[in-house]
């Protein structure tokens, strides 16, 4: 046998043999990528072709060559379509691989192998088979018959529709996959380029270069797995991990230039895209901008507050620096983390420090410290202060008749009522259960007994309704006027004065205001209307 042919064939069993190995290993991995199953498929149907055709090289009669050819039929025509299935499942689309499609991808091809191992009852396949000899070795020599342009057109079609496929993914996806993109497409033109060139007649002594091409894809395919693990962890994987991030993620080249983000960070910035530098981003606040701008190599944070939604979101975010693994930075990583909850927290804890939880008004010691504040800067102007205490009349009665519920709604009716009153003219606290304090600065004596008495009036004629029920209620309130620092009393003793008038407004019949003037309880106005 000629050497030129010797070789050729060991190289197809070095393919095939290669294809098996390729096969293993994907079965190995089967259940890391979706693809990878067709891999196996694949790997087999080329193995098959391989051997067969090398078989097929050495065997001397008609018949035994008929069977190899027969034989590499159960390979070589469904490999086409298993490559463009794998192509569909590596660009997303493997939506469109299921049962149903399984079917009529490989209808073809299996039709092809009924025929052409029927060929001699039909000749539908080859219209002629005989022998030639290319060499010194026996090949087939055949004419084509009408299913034999089926299927050369079918196996064409398929790898050219691949082929157009992953063109289109690569001016689809980001650079850093293209290394295996462009490994497939290379992956895939070769076979076609190779049977295009045998049938123009345009490869050495006539002889079928696939089988040996398929040996070059086996090598691109065993190169995508060993140097970029494409089949172990498939780009799309690595894009569905940083898509299913519930962090924004930007990633930006050393000119601030943006390289990659994912969905997330788009709804944040909606005038994000590939390319753009970070100062012309939309929304982007100044001070964050100028930190993005981060020439240090340390990571930094800050926080950020942005409208999303009708809704304002507040976001820690993390600029860290993109190392090579030789230490050399390429760019910036900035993570925008979600810390609206977070926040609301902290307001709330931080309202917590000063606000009752039942009235919203300043609960007893944020109000103390307020007024001592407001007393004081009174004083020194040389302004008087004066203070209210009131407490609800009888409130237990509301309670005891009505429940605890409606209690609270009373002690919340009472505090509205205040406020509406009081408007910016001082500060409002609970002092506890159904008893409010009241600072007010520059109001005098005679001011505050006016206000008072219009307090206790508006409680007494704004009656609580509650459904079918209308409660009324009445309060009593302690009025107490700080002068000038000659005589300075802290709010507590203040508070305690006011306490005093209150008691004397409580035995003189309640729904009354009392006022504490000069160490002195004066009679109460009993301005109620009763
Ligand atoms: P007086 O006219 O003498 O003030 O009579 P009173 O019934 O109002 O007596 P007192 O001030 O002693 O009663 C206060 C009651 O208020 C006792 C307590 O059970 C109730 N109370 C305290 N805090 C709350 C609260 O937050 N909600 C409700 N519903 N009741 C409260
Ligand atoms: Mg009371
Ligand atoms: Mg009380």
């Amino acid at each position: 046998m000629d050497q030129f042919l010797q070789s050729y064939i060991a190289l197809m069993c070095t393919a095939g043999v290669l294809q098996v190995i390729l096969a293993i290993i994907a079965f190995h991995n089967r259940q890391v990528f979706e693809g990878t199953k067709t891999f196996v498929w694949l790997s087999v149907f080329s193995a098959i072709y391989s051997f067969g055709h090398a078989i097929e090289l050495t065997s001397t009669t008609i018949d035994g060559i008929m069977f190899w050819v027969v034989f590499q039929y159960l390979g070589m025509p469904f490999s086409a379509p298993a490559t463009l299935i794998l192509v569909l499942q590596y660009i997303n689309l493997d939506k469109l691989v299921n049962k149903k499609t399984l079917i009529l991808f490989y209808f073809i091809p299996a039709i092809s192998f009924l025929l052409i191992s029927t060929n001699h009852l039909h000749h539908l396949f080859y219209k002629t088979v005989g022998i030639k000899y290319v060499m010194g070795a026996p090949l087939l020599d055949m004419t084509v018959g009408q299913w034999y342009v089926v299927h050369g057109s079918y196996t064409f079609g398929t790898l050219f529709i691949g082929a157009v496929l992953l063109i289109w993914y690569w001016t689809q996806t980001k650079s850093k996959h293209w290394k295996q993109v462009i490994t497939l497409i290379i992956g895939i033109l070769s076979p076609i380029t190779a049977s295009f060139l045998y049938l123009m007649g345009l490869t050495p002594r006539g002889i079928d270069p696939v089988p040996i091409v398929m040996l070059f894809t086996s090598m691109l395919y065993l190169w995508a797995i060993l140097s970029t693990h494409w089949l172990k962890v498939a780009p799309i994987a690595k894009e569905n991990i940083f898509e299913s991030m519930s962090d924004g993620v930007i990633v930006v080249d050393l000119l601030n230039k943006v390289v990659d983000f994912n969905s997330i960070a788009g709804e944040l910035y909606t005038s994000l895209k590939d390319g753009i530098n970070l100062n012309e981003l939309k929304g982007l606040d100044k001070k964050l901008g100028s930190l993005l701008i981060n020439k240090s190599s340390d990571p930094i944070t800050a926080e950020t507050a942005i409208h999303l939604h009708n809704e304002l979101k507040h976001f820690q975010v993390k600029i860290s620096p993109v190392l090579k693994h030789s230490g050399e930075r390429v760019g910036n990583i900035i993570v925008f983390m979600d810390i609206t909850e977070r926040a609301r927290l902290q307001l709330q804890l931080k309202e917590l420090a000063y606000k009752d939880s039942l009235t919203g008004i300043y609960n007893r010691s944020y109000f103390y410290k307020k007024a001592e504040k407001l007393t004081i800067a009174s004083i020194e102007l040389g302004e008087v202060v004066s203070f209210i205490l009131f407490d609800i009349d009888h409130f237990k009665n509301i309670n005891d008749n009505y429940g605890h519920a409606y209690g609270d709604e009373a002690i919340k009716h009472v505090v509205s009522i205040a406020k509406e009153a009081l408007g910016d003219k001082g500060i409002v606290g609970r002092y506890g259960g159904e008893e409010f304090m009241i600072c007010m600065p520059g109001f005098s004596a005679e001011n505050v007994e006016i206000f008072a008495n219009r307090l206790r009036a508006d409680i007494e004629e704004k009656a609580l309704t509650i459904g079918m029920d209308t409660i009324k209620i009445t309060a009593s309130l302690g009025i107490t006027v700080l002068k000038s620092k000659d005589a300075f009393y802290t709010v507590d003793e203040l508070i305690a004065k006011a306490d005093r008038a209150l008691y004397r407004a409580k035995n003189n019949g309640r729904n009354a205001v009392c006022i504490e003037e000069d160490d002195q309880i004066r009679d109460c106005l009993f301005l109620s209307s009763k």
